[in-house]
């Protein structure tokens, strides 16, 4: 048989399940003389067909003899194989799961082993080389401006025990994913130690090419140290750099603090809904004029309206933004003096917790870094293991799809006012119930 080069639109053709049976009905007579003819599925062990079929035909009256494959050949490799390994990545599935679904439906298929080849000599390579392509298109693009980074660490597996973590990047205008650090974790290096090894890693890769303007991360406080003492200080890329808190870790660990206080407590617990969605509420409303002061005038205010007093002595927010309450209230102001009251406002006046709030970004962008993290697990679930390549051209890959759709997601403003309460479910799930 004669060799075709293979063309893109043979490879994107659609495909079929084929019963052998159907198969060699078109084989019943000669194409040559049209008289009833032999043949049959060539079944040779080790042969490599897997999921190909090659049917041979042979006519006892004219000798005509034909050999036909049900798939286009790759340099001796049935493409189909190939393809299947490459959809089996793409798809997040696991291995095992294909190869026991194929044998219970009785499609010959290959080996694990057949598998392992396909990944790591074609398909982890292509994704690698096609995520760095990517990578240098969007650095390119993004040269002519000041960028702003979201920057956070995933596990990638539910304990702390992970042996990988991800350090991601994500611009925040463009909302794609710059940059991936995959760091792998070891006795000698725990898991806060490993996401300063991530960020250090991508933030010096990063500006080597990129200004950063402004860099949103969360609370990790050795991540804070470097930016401060070392990153602006040495690195001209980033001497104009503000470093800002993200809104849903920091809101995520107030509300921690609160559920903390509320198991003594348990008036407090009615209120930490408000005490979440208030830090949001002045992250998107303060100012960018004097920010870090009206950060903190608003955010104190709170203290005041969680005893049913509106107005305060604070300069920058002399009342609540509210206006007249009119609404069914559900739970009690709280009276001064009790003890819940006292440690209530306690937390929210810390100096510790005032900085925080200081430090919010302008920005709600960092979701979506959270859903690029959820889109992860799709393409890497949390419960399988892989090796340091699987794992790393799965997170491409999620990156890959990431930034395809970017521009598509909903948009996280509307005239200027966050739209956080109805953007992702993991947020959903800290603080709504
Ligand atoms: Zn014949
Ligand atoms: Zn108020």
């Amino acid at each position: 048989m004669k060799h075709h080069p293979l063309h893109l639109q043979t490879i994107l053709r659609r495909k079929k399940i084929v019963f052998e049976s159907n198969l060699l009905q078109l084989f019943d007579t000669c194409p040559h003389c049209a008289h009833p003819s032999q043949s049959h599925i060539v079944d040779k062990p080790n042969s490599g067909f897997g999921t190909m079929v090659r049917v041979e035909q042979r006519c006892m009256d004219c000798e005509f003899t034909r050999k036909l494959d049900s798939q286009p050949m790759l340099k001796q490799m049935p493409l189909g194989n190939l393809m299947l390994s490459a959809s089996i990545l793409f798809s997040g599935s696991q291995i095992s799961q294909v190869l026991r679904m194929l044998h219970i439906f009785n499609v010959a298929t290959y080996s694990r082993q057949t598998f392992q080849r396909h990944q790591n000599d074609y398909v982890i390579p292509t994704i690698i080389n096609g995520w760095k392509e990517k990578q240098a298109d969007l650095i390119a693009e993004l040269k002519e401006n000041q960028i702003h980074l979201a920057g956070d660490r995933r596990n990638n597996s539910p304990c702390h025990s992970a042996k990988y973590g991800t350090y991601t990047f994500i611009e925040q205008t463009s909302k794609k994913v710059v940059d991936l650090q995959q760091v792998q974790s070891s006795e000698a290096c725990s898991s806060n130690a490993c996401e300063l090894f991530g960020f250090k890693r991508g933030v010096s890769f990063l500006t080597e090419q990129l200004t950063c303007r402004g860099l949103v991360t969360d609370r990790h406080r050795s991540i804070a140290a470097f930016i401060r003492d070392d990153l602006k200080v040495n690195n001209p890329m980033c001497a104009e750099m503000d470093h800002f808190n993200d809104v849903w870790h920091t809101a995520k660990g107030l509300g921690k603090k609160t559920i903390k206080i509320g198991t003594k407590q348990p008036e407090v617990n009615l209120w930490k809904k408000s005490i979440v969605n208030h830090m949001y509420f002045v992250a998107a409303t303060a100012p960018k004029e004097n920010r870090r002061d009206h950060l903190k005038d608003r955010w104190l205010s709170l203290d005041n309206h969680l005893r049913d007093i509106h107005e305060n002595d604070l300069d920058l927010n002399p009342m609540c933004d509210h206006g007249h309450l009119l609404y069914d209230r559900n739970k009690e102001w709280f009276v001064r003096g009790t003890v819940g009251s006292a440690m209530l406002t306690d937390l929210l006046t810390s100096n510790a917790v005032v900085k925080d709030v200081q430090n919010l970004t302008p920005r709600f962008q960092t979701s979506s870094l959270e859903a690029f993290h959820s889109l992860g697990v799709r393409f890497a679930p949390k419960h399988i293991h892989f090796g340091w390549l699987g794992q790393l051209a799965r997170t491409y890959l999620a990156a890959m799809h990431h930034n395809e759709n970017a521009n598509r997601m909903q948009a996280i403003t509307r005239n200027g006012l966050p739209q956080y309460r109805v953007s992702f479910p993991k947020y959903k799930s800290g603080h709504q119930n």
